[in-house]
């Protein structure tokens, strides 16, 4: 039996989380004050079957102990063995009709025949059509003594207010990761697994909140009654440490060669949407501790806007891939203004914290056009650092350019924005490879686009003018 199943709570007691509510429903029962109508609004995961069938146990139960079902009267076993047909549980995704409800109205009018009340959960109530929620309405405005009502919802904004005013109504809130990793460290004692504390942040950071996922991942990653973190990395294929620090760091500086580091990523199977989430939030745990240093985390907060914006996109695209490359694009191609000089060699090794302490201003370059979109961070940081364009030119001589049969590109890139800053032609530049045969340039490009970008005859001009900056005379360019 699946462990998620094994451990579904039957009472409120095993029900984790939720102290507030839990105490309120049982009080509710154990008085006999419970109301026709309940609606219960969460988050996704949050355990809401499990709620309202043990509160539906409750009602029903011949014996309850303090509002909580005894597990042991005729009741709580019909409801065990799935037999108790005065519950009736309908999925109001693919029951919207007005039908549906008609339907549910004319047997509302029976008595219950094993227990004390009729009780009808309709899940994901949000999602009825409007002439259903009138016929809804009309039953709770009027419910037969013998029926009572629990809407659960995920969307409660999407539930009209008339329907809204007849329940009463629990918002619940979100697992805790401590509530989550208890939850899972009880199951581990029951079943003999031992598990590291890695793992445990793993599985927690994993779940989206939702109990259901953990225990799920909890069980997907036992190997010989153990969980442990080196056979996650294994299995699941997520990133060390040192490779995440090192994408991140090319996030916040803008550095569009992580779209080649995306590349392989990608190709090696990993599970992007971990990946990425694990980024989003050790960005946002540096941002916290940079704030609390007074720093300006404007930049940070840039890209994980657009890293949030992302992976929302990538759930309902037809193409995940897809979606994470034109997320990275963005975040690649937003365009920051150092506040300070303090960045005095962008290309050189930063980490996260020291790219954040310099930077101030975040602004999109959307009115340039689609095709200059694309910008490396050393474009961006040496477009304001001209002090950079000062030191490499007095280390070329022109005595040199008559040895040189290599293009040093990081000069050339350079040099392209003294005629015309393009950060597509940047890129391109930068993602190619050159040879040089005596005064003929050729240079290979990845794809179509690049191999375009470089025959525009503008760029070629602005080339031209480049390769003349830095001291390389060519008669022509040949672009493959
Ligand atoms: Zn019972």
């Amino acid at each position: 039996m699946a462990l998620y199943l094994k451990y579904r709570p039957l009472d409120f007691s095993s029900l984790v989380g939720q102290e507030f509510i839990k105490s309120t429903l049982k009080a509710a029962v154990a008085q006999d004050k419970t109301v026709g109508a309940y609606i219960f609004t969460w988050p996704r995961g949050t355990g809401k079957t499990s709620t309202a069938r043990i509160f539906a146990k409750a009602i029903n139960c011949e014996s309850p102990i303090d509002g909580d079902p005894d597990l042991t009267c005729s009741v709580c076993q019909s409801f065990a063995d799935e037999n108790l047909i005065d519950v009736i549980e309908i999925d109001a995704a693919s029951h919207t009709g007005v039908d549906n409800i008609r339907e549910i109205i004319e047997k509302a009018q029976f008595r219950p025949t094993q227990s004390k009340y009729k009780i009808y959960i309709i899940d994901e109530v949000h999602m009825l059509s409007k002439g259903a929620f009138n016929a809804l309405l009309k039953i709770l405005e009027e419910p037969p003594k013998h029926v009572k009502f629990i809407l659960a919802t995920t969307e409660i904004h999407k539930v009209p207010d008339t329907i809204l005013s007849r329940c009463q109504r629990y918002d619940f809130k979100n697992f805790t990761p401590i509530e989550i990793s208890g939850r899972l460290k009880y199951i581990a004692d029951q079943e003999g697994i031992t598990v590291d504390d890695e793992s445990y942040g793993y599985i927690v950071k994993s779940s989206e909140w939702g109990m259901r996922n953990a225990v799920s991942l909890f069980e997907q990653l036992v190997k010989d009654n153990t969980i442990s973190y080196s056979h996650i990395i294994e299995t699941l294929g997520i990133m060390s440490e040192d490779e995440k620090k090192d994408f991140i760091m090319k996030l916040l500086s803008r550095d569009a060669s992580l779209l080649e580091d995306f590349e392989s990523i990608a190709n090696s199977g990993k599970n992007l949407k971990i990946f990425f989430k694990d980024i989003l939030s050790n960005i946002q745990t540096e941002s916290i501790r940079l704030l609390q240093l007074w720093e300006d985390v404007s930049a940070n907060i840039h890209v994980m806007d657009l890293l949030s914006d992302m992976l929302m996109k990538s759930k309902n695209s037809f193409d995940e891939i897809m979606t994470y490359k034109i997320g990275l694009l963005k975040i690649t191609s937003s365009y920051t203004a150092p506040s300070s000089l303090s960045i005095s060699n962008p290309s050189s090794t930063q980490t996260p914290t020291t790219t954040n302490l310099s930077v101030s201003k975040t602004h999109s370059i959307n009115d340039n056009t689609q095709d200059d979109l694309v910008a490396s961070a050393e474009d961006i940081f040496a477009l304001d650092t001209p002090n950079d364009n000062l030191v490499w030119k007095s280390t070329v001589s022109p005595s040199e350019s008559s040895t040189c049969t290599d293009i040093d590109v990081s000069k050339l890139t350079l040099a392209t924005k003294e005629n015309g800053w393009k950060a597509a032609l940047s890129m391109t530049l930068k993602w190619s490879t050159y040879s040089l045969d005596w005064d003929i340039l050729s240079i290979s490009t990845k794809t179509s686009i690049a191999k375009n970008t470089l025959n525009k005859t503008e760029n070629r001009d602005i080339l031209f003018l480049a390769l003349e900056k830095i001291w390389v005379s060519v008669s022509d360019i040949i672009v493959s």
